[in-house]
């Protein structure tokens, strides 16, 4: 046997999960097409503790926030360069709906505990950002640079030997008592990360998918916000290197995973220039597929059958936060047998 696992994909999913088995000293290989764009090679990264119309603090925040941030350190202290950078996130409300929902949020400690008070400082510069309902600024907040940490890790796999380049189709795989079979190998577990695309699994097309296409752009604009993410109705992130990003679009229904929906540009386009009082200039965008599950947090696990069968799927729009913890937990189940939580198990959709 070369390895105990395959994992099939190296988006976010994959990547996590192959760095918990390193250092877990399991045995891996890591496989994936290398298409261009995919959902973790366009993603924002943006880790932020409120979110949503209601305004709710998202699920353990705290606790997933912390474990996030020793799992990018650690991933910045081997691969040598910079994946995670806090940033406060500036929320403006949007409407007198979600005016009206703060004054009662912000009441709440457990919420408190994410607002940085402002000591009489205006929110934002009005002459460059329109905040006519005026908003907070969180802490704990940040983003992954994904694209980097996908291409500095499979860098990083390719020395260790552990990555290979290539497509595992179902009808490849060739179960039997010893394990699973693949190009004359024999594994124990095959993990398959593969994002959106295993909607079409013969073993997984059960679940309850919940995938959106989303569309992010690149952009020029003097916005005066170099330090700090502003988001309503869409976000706009500055990097270090002055390279601006603002997304994004959630399209239930589309033809093509990395073609817009008509409309779906210029509605994003909108959002943004009612955000930005300076000229805008959309240099370029990026759509691909955020691979979600209903209800759920999440769906890992073995398949109910077929235990040699595992997936890691439903990141949907928190995967650089959540992550990290799901590729624990999901590590710990394969090889100490713990238990999986409800919200999280591929099983509890049975
Ligand atoms: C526009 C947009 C903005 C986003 N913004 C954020 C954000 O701000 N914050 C956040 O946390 N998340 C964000 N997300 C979501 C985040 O990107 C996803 O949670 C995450 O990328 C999912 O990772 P994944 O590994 O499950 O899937 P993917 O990234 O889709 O990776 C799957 C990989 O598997 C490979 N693959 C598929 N089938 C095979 C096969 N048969 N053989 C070999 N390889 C295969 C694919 O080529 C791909 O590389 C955003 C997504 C989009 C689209």
């Amino acid at each position: 046997m070369r390895a105990e696992f395959l994992i099939v994909g190296q988006g976010l999913a994959g990547t996590m999960l192959a760095w918990t088995l390193l250092q877990r000293g399991r045995t891996f290989i890591i496989v994936d097409r290398e298409e261009p764009i995919t959902s973790s090679k366009v993603a924002g990264g943006l880790v932020t503790p409120i979110t949503g119309m209601r305004l709710t603090l998202n699920w353990r925040y705290d606790e997933l926030y912390r474990e996030a941030l020793r799992f990018y350190r650690h991933k910045e202290r081997v691969l040598g360069r910079r994946l995670f950078f806090p940033r406060p996130h500036v929320r403006l409300l949007r409407n007198e709906r979600e005016v009206e929902v703060w004054e009662r949020r912000k009441l709440d400690e457990e919420i408190q505990a994410f607002i940085t008070p402002l000591s009489g400082r205006p929110l934002v510069d009005g002459t460059r950002i329109s905040a006519p309902l005026g908003g907070f600024q969180q802490s704990h907040s940040g983003f992954l640079d994904s694209a980097a940490f996908i291409e500095s890790s499979r860098r990083h796999f390719e020395t260790l030997g552990v990555y290979q380049q290539g497509d595992v189709s179902e009808e490849s795989l060739q179960i039997s008592d010893d394990g699973i079979g693949w190009e004359g190998e024999v594994f124990s577990q095959v993990v398959l990360c593969q994002g959106w695309e295993v909607a079409r699994s013969r073993w997984f097309s059960w679940l309850p998918f919940d995938h959106t296409q989303g569309t992010v752009l690149s952009l020029r604009a003097e916005t005066g916000e170099k330090r700090r993410i502003i988001n309503s109705g869409c976000w706009v992130v500055t990097r270090d290197d002055g390279s601006m990003m603002a997304g994004s679009t959630y399209e239930t229904r589309f033809d093509h995973p990395h073609q817009p929906v008509p409309g779906g540009i210029e509605k994003l386009e909108s959002k943004l220039r009612a955000l930005v009082r300076s000229d805008v200039e959309v240099l370029g965008s990026q759509t691909a597929v955020r691979p979600g599950i209903k209800r759920n947090k999440a769906a890992i696990g073995r398949h109910p059958v077929q235990s040699r069968i595992v997936l890691m799927n439903g990141l949907g729009s928190k995967g650089a936060l959540r992550g990290p913890y799901l590729a624990r937990k999901l590590t710990e189940h394969l090889i100490d047998g713990a238990p999986l939580e409800a919200e999280i198990d591929l099983q509890s959709n049975h």
